[in-house]
């Protein structure tokens, strides 16, 4: 875990909601380059929809959201360019079916950075090898299984060269023994310095990778705090509760 206090994204005051249900209700928190935080909270308080909003897939309704300072929540920001700056990573696998991995991978680099073939395709083979699926290159989708699929996708967002990553819950369909191959990607690449925010039901994971956890209930931020603090002595009942429900 390599940080230090530049900050690379700050969001103050977000309020996101759908039609009349306000479900991000005021958040705020900075996240410093080489900083890892897991967002943790009950299914439907908001972590997804966290996500989707800090890179343009869902508008929202007022707040800041700045990265490297600058202001994205306007209305000429270009959410192509922010997208290579900001990775993203979901749940589902999301590679295009018909496409074989090193088409998936090089799609972006290639049509959206307009990045020479050889020198993308270079990054690519790298990033194949850490993640030990260099000899899957020509394989498709349907021909991994979900864990490769998975570190595909992260190897996908990586190409980009993007300053932050988000993963929202990328080990949560996966058979137990598929996680741990994902799970260790995303340590390696904290390792490495990458910033990144984890939204994760995997609390041992959490804790022993994050530098901070955001603790997350009905639109708010309830707890912030380091790894230690906040599994060891949560502050709320909200947050007791939440922890009493896992067996870790
Ligand atoms: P989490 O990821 O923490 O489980 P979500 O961000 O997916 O929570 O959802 C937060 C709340 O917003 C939930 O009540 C959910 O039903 C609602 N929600 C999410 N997406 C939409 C949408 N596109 N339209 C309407 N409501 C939504
Ligand atoms: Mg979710």
């Amino acid at each position: 875990m390599i940080t230090n206090n530049t900050a690379l994204l700050t969001v103050t005051d977000l309020h996101k909601s759908f039609a009349a249900r306000e479900v991000l209700k005021g958040l705020d928190f900075t996240v410093h380059k080489g900083e890892v935080i897991a967002i943790l909270g009950p299914s439907g308080c908001g972590k997804s929809t966290l996500l989707r909003c800090l890179n343009g897939l869902e508008t929202i309704q007022s707040g800041s959201i700045k990265l490297d300072g600058v202001e994205l929540n306007t209305p000429t920001t270009s959410w192509i360019n922010v997208r290579q700056k900001i990775g993203m990573v979901f749940q589902s696998y999301d590679l295009f079916p018909n496409m074989n991995v090193i088409v998936n991978i090089l799609l972006g680099p290639l049509k959206v950075q307009k990045r020479t073939k050889l020198e993308a395709m270079q990054e690519a083979d790298e990033l194949l090898t850490r993640v030990g699926l260099i000899d899957r290159k020509t394989a498709y989708p349907r021909e991994l299984s979900g864990g490769q699929k998975q570190r595909i996708a992260i190897v996908r967002a990586l190409c980009m060269n993007p300053e932050i990553m988000l993963f929202d819950e990328v080990t949560a369909s996966l058979d137990p023994e598929m996680v741990r191959e994902v799970l260790e990607v995303i340590q390696a690449l904290a390792k490495q310095g990458m910033t990144m925010i984890l939204v994760t039901h995997e609390l041992n994971f959490a804790r022993r990778v994050a530098n901070r956890i955001i603790f997350m209930d009905q639109g708010k931020i309830v707890e912030m705090a380091d790894p230690e603090t906040f599994f060891t002595n949560p502050q709320t009942d909200r947050a007791k509760q939440f922890l009493t429900v896992f067996d870790f």
